[in-house]
């Protein structure tokens, strides 16, 4: 199954601190499976706690036949959301969102986009790509290297810690 994405509201404290983790190198976390909830594709389904974060212009249309793929969304009453294209100024950030390509099946999903281009965002979310690279430098600098899980408790990955791989520890440190 597919999945993936960004960057947590900013601000965000970790909800992990009270619980229980589980201590994995970049490469034990990896050969982990996403689980397909599809938590990390709308906003709504994380609780309006999961946002996208950095953007382009045309909303990653050149990704999904010309129609916007990530779209914005506001929130009118409780519960009740609708679409909010063309984003206001500035520009460049999207809150609340959904996404086009994403197939909603009860408690899991699936991706229309798995297997094609997509917006790293999303591709190497949460441990993959420049993901990973981050993960593994912050878990050699700090001990550990946190994931962007903490608002996504369904998440494969949501009470990760990634430690450093001795193996692969430069001599130095
Ligand atoms: S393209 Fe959309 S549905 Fe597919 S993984 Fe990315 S955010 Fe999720
Ligand atoms: S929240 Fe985690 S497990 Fe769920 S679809 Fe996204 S990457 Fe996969």
């Amino acid at each position: 199954m597919p999945p993936l994405r960004p960057a947590a509201p900013a601000g965000v404290p970790r909800a992990l601190a009270a619980l229980p983790v589980r201590e994995l190198t970049l490469a034990e976390a990896q050969a982990l499976e996403c689980n397909g909830c599809g938590d990390c594709c709308d906003s709504r389904r994380a609780g309006n706690r999961w946002w996208w974060g950095s953007a382009e212009d045309d909303f990653y249309a050149s990704l999904n036949g010309g129609q916007p793929l990530i779209i914005p969304l506001r929130e009118t009453h409780e519960g009740e959301w609708e679409q909010s294209l063309p984003l206001p100024p500035p520009r460049g950030r999207v809150d609340a969102f959904t996404c086009a390509a994403l197939r909603p099946a009860g408690d899991t999903a699936s991706c229309s986009l798995y297997g094609s281009l997509r917006p790293e965002a999303c591709s190497g979310f949460p441990l993959f790509g420049s993901f990973g690279a981050a993960l593994e430098l912050e878990a050699i600098e700090k001990g550990y290297g946190t994931p962007q899980t903490a608002w996504l408790p369904r998440c494969t990955w949501f009470d990760v810690l990634i430690v450093p791989d001795e193996i692969t520890l430069p001599e130095s440190l």
